[in-house]
């Protein structure tokens, strides 16, 4: 395929200089650019049983001239032409302005071909095509975005190009594989593109491109990947396993399968010559924290540094008191560092951390400002890693020579979306959840019904429990969701007064205020806690069990259920209630899901569905991958095929050994090659 990237428009054969400028103006250089600038949509002129058309459906028809034609001028200029014509066996009166060139064409007898918005009741078409000749191939034509250039010039160009260079396009999918699930050749795939006969050929065209858009992509990112694990060599960690065994042995509680499976790929990693780089994604209350212990316990046997960083004060204090409490028994000197620690505590941190005395600090990005240095770190992990940029997690990653990485993260997406979104990244997954954790209740209910929620949070707070109300997210102000907010928090003081403390969250405070509010909660100095999002993810009240969330429809799945599982931390039983007076039966069906599940991979599947990858991941951290055809989502099963077929071809190794997969390589190799800098 790359021959016809060197090749230029100009050697098409007779082709004028201005079709030559006019193609320039559009990007279009190569042979390869025209053949693959391909159309955004198709126009349908298939000739369809008028029987079946809808009202007001766009249709084209084939059919006999059954009268002579009316014609009359009106106005200036304009002109109606009207006759009827059968089709099998219903007669249609066709209606067509300003045609009149066609006037003494148009005979009794002739077949026509008519496409024109079909007015059922009226039992006619209002003609926008007519043509005397039957349709031969054209029935579908595709649309391209061209300024200034006729769709059929384009189209002689494209079928003179095809003709003469069509021997020389290369398929670089091997047979076996165009085989195996019957996709066409690369020659048909240009002529079904821009030469349509059919949907079916379209379809077949559209499914073949896909597939080898995702298969090369994967395949891409994986040799990538591989040769950076290789490039990046690293003394292998040397600790003994049992050490960590007993280590886990003498955790309160049995980790669950998936931990263990998860905490073996980690610790394999550690073993192995090159560096590691795993993304762990696991819901909200799966048990990533210990799992991290673990892996940081590991490092600390190897005799190596190592570093734990949250995104906020709170959570990274918290970590730090787990592991102080996880790490009594052994001699392991864990510190913490934030940015509210200064003066001579942080000096004193700084200097034990570059001397080697301090084995694991957490703390907030505080870690990441300069004069943080270490002795030999040699295992970084980054909690609910989506909060931090890229540049952040690599500058912690500079701070050491070849560092171990593991990156925690709560917002589950379906498997192969992450193996796109992180291609360059190993993924584990905790699905499974701790044993005993009871289901967050979740109801659906509508605004009408507050005076009974107002009950319900009475009822709860008498348990001696504690609750979450989140107000709106409103897009388009702060200062309205902080109005929302305050609104809220006004409306509970005053139901609850005398009673219970209610507190309020939002952006506006300053960091110190936000955690003297979240203090207060932690402590059930306040019982109800109104806050707009800003409750911080991670956060770990074990005794608030019931979470309100208003306005539900605001929010996406994948954010409600992260908001939802602020509770059901302990063992008592949690609910979540969604207020949302919806109007339509879509979010109905969207927030329903909520109802019905507590896995974070089942929601992120539905979400993902529901509202696109783009808004999937939000703008901060799309990272996804820009495909030329194929949709993530609508082709979430072709991905799936690619890249289990990209994993067998990397795993057998045939794309270096297999003579079939010689182009595919090369075609590879000329990409990384290409996008070199992309990489870096
Ligand atoms: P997350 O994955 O959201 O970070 P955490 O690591 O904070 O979840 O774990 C949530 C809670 O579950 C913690 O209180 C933790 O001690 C507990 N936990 C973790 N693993 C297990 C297990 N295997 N069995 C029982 N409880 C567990
Ligand atoms: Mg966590």
């Amino acid at each position: 395929m790359n021959k016809l990237k060197t090749i230029e428009i100009e050697q098409i054969n007779g082709i004028s200089k201005r079709m030559i400028e006019h193609l320039h103006n559009q990007g279009i250089e190569s042979i390869y650019d025209l053949l693959y600038y391909f159309p955004y949509r198709y126009e349908n002129y298939e000739v369809i049983n008028i029987n079946r058309a809808l009202d007001n459906e766009k249709v084209t028809v084939v059919g006999q001239v059954m009268t002579e034609p009316v014609f009359y001028f009106y106005g200036r200029n304009r002109s109606r032409l009207t006759f009827s014509i059968l089709l099998n066996d219903v007669v249609v009166k066709v209606v067509a302005f300003n045609r009149h060139f066609l006037k003494n064409k148009i005979r009794k007898n002739l077949d026509v071909t008519v496409t024109g918005k079909y007015e059922k009741q009226k039992g006619q078409i209002i003609a926008q095509k007519l043509s005397l000749k039957p349709f031969e191939n054209d029935r579908i034509e595709p649309v391209y975005s061209l300024k200034n250039l006729h769709r059929t010039y384009f189209l002689n160009v494209m079928k003179k190009a095809l003709k003469q260079f069509k021997h020389l396009v290369d398929e670089d999918l091997p047979l076996s594989i165009i085989d195996k699930y019957r996709l066409i050749s690369i020659e048909d795939l240009f002529q079904f593109v821009h030469f349509p006969v059919n949907y079916e050929q379209i379809r077949q065209a559209m499914r073949r491109v896909k597939y080898e858009e995702l298969l090369k992509f994967q395949l891409k990112m994986m040799v990538l990947k591989d040769r950076e694990h290789k490039n990046i060599k690293k003394k292998s960690k040397e600790f003994d396993n049992s050490f960590v065994d007993n280590f886990i042995k003498q955790l309160p509680f049995l980790l669950t399968n998936d931990q263990q499976k998860v905490t073996n790929e980690i610790l394999l990693d550690m073993k192995k010559p090159y560096q590691m780089n795993r993304l762990v994604q696991g819901d909200v209350g799966s048990g990533k924290t210990v799992v991290a212990f673990i892996s940081l316990y590991a490092n600390y046997l190897s005799h190596y540094q190592g570093c734990l960083m949250a995104p906020t004060e709170i959570l990274a204090e918290q970590h730090f008191q787990y592991l102080k409490k996880t790490f009594k028994h052994y001699q392991i000197e864990i510190k913490l560092l934030t940015s509210s620690i200064t003066g001579k505590n942080r000096r004193i941190i700084l200097e034990d951390l570059q001397n080697g005395k301090i084995d694991i600090i957490v703390g907030t990005h505080a870690l990441i400002s300069e004069g943080v240095n270490f002795n030999q770190l040699g295992l970084i992990i980054v909690d609910e890693q989506h909060r931090f940029g890229v540049n952040q997690r690599k500058i912690l990653r500079e701070k050491g020579e070849v560092v171990d990485a593991l990156f925690l993260s709560a917002t589950p997406i379906p498997r192969t979306l992450a193996l796109t979104a992180f291609a360059d990244m190993d993924v584990s997954s905790i699905k499974e959840m701790p044993k005993g954790r009871k289901l967050i209740k979740t109801y659906l209910i509508n605004s009408q019904l507050e005076l009974r929620l107002i009950q319900f949070i009475d009822k709860i707070i008498k348990e001696k429990q504690q609750v979450y109300v989140i107000t709106p997210l409103i897009e388009e102000s702060e200062n309205m969701d902080l109005e929302n907010a305050i609104h809220v928090y006004e409306k509970y003081k005053q139901y609850f007064k005398g009673r219970y403390e209610v507190g309020l969250l939002h952006g506006k405070l300053s960091n110190n205020e936000k955690e003297k509010v979240m203090e207060q909660f932690v402590q059930n100095k306040i019982q109800i806690l109104v806050s707009t999002t800003v409750v911080e993810v991670g956060v770990n009240v074990l005794n608030a069990s019931l979470m309100i969330i208003i306005d539900a429809h605001r929010f996406g799945l994948a954010q409600l259920h992260q908001l939802r599982g602020r509770v059901g931390r302990s063992n008592k039983q949690s609910y979540c209630i969604l207020v949302s007076d919806y109007e339509n039966d879509k979010t109905k069906k969207r927030l329903d899901i909520l109802t019905k599940t507590n896995s974070g991979f089942e929601i992120a599947e539905a979400d993902l569905r529901l509202r696109g990858p783009g808004d999937f991941f939000g703008s901060r951290q799309s990272g996804l991958p820009e495909f030329k055809m194929a949709d993530l989502v609508d082709d979430y099963h072709i991905l799936e095929v690619a890249r289990e077929d990209a994993i067998m071809i990397i795993e057998t190794n045939e794309l270096f050994t297999n003579p079939e997969y010689f182009a595919l390589r090369y075609y590879i190799e000329q990409e990384l090659i290409e996008n070199q800098e992309l990489f870096d």
